[in-house]
């Protein structure tokens, strides 16, 4: 999991949402992957789904029996589908996601989907404190920075329509002398 984090910073340092990925196989990792909707301007490139390309790559294979798949947050249902596909054996993941998350927190489809006839074993909250301070750390710097162009964008306005202001008075000025 610390691995994962590792490529989340990876995201963060081009301000993409970070998130990061791990797949291991007999004890190596065999692929990475770090959220690159932005940079690729793609909505598919989560971590997950990029660290999954990787491994079917590096098996030579889809099939990624024998893998255990490390992921900084909970699986989104595009990622869970697409894990469920590729059939490793474990995900582990960090911040639980109730809201919107595919492996328990929201639905689960790793457990329950007769229909792709997989189970993946599961297991989340690993390093979750550690994930969620840099998802947090993360969005409050994002709020400030947008907080500050506001600001400045707001300063840059109020120049303007004072030298517009100005601009009268000086030629008036220039006239009367
Ligand atoms: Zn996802």
């Amino acid at each position: 999991m610390m691995l994962a984090m590792r490529e989340a910073d990876k995201a963060r340092a081009v301000g993409e949402v970070p998130c990061g990925c791990v797949i291991v196989k007999e004890g190596a990792v065999i692929a990475t992957g770090w959220n690159q909707v932005e940079t690729l301007g793609d909505a598919t490139a989560h971590a997950e789904m990029l660290a999954l390309r990787a491994a079917e790559n590096a098996v030579g294979d889809w099939r990624l029996e024998g893998c255990t798949v490390y992921v900084t947050k909970e699986p989104c249902p595009m990622c869970a589908g697409a894990l469920v596909h590729c059939r490793p054996d474990r995900v582990v993941f960090g911040i639980p996601d109730p809201k919107g998350g595919a492996c328990g927190g929201w639905i689960d489809l790793l457990d329950s989907n007769p229909p792709l006839n997989h189970k993946c074993e599961h297991l989340g909250g690993v390093l979750a404190d550690a994930c969620l301070q840099q998802f947090q750390s993360f969005f409050r710097e994002a709020r400030a920075a947008a907080r500050q162009r506001k600001l400045e964008a707001r300063a840059g306005a109020a120049r303007n329509s004072s030298e517009q202001l100005c601009e009268p008075d000086s030629s008036s000025h220039d006239t009367a002398s």
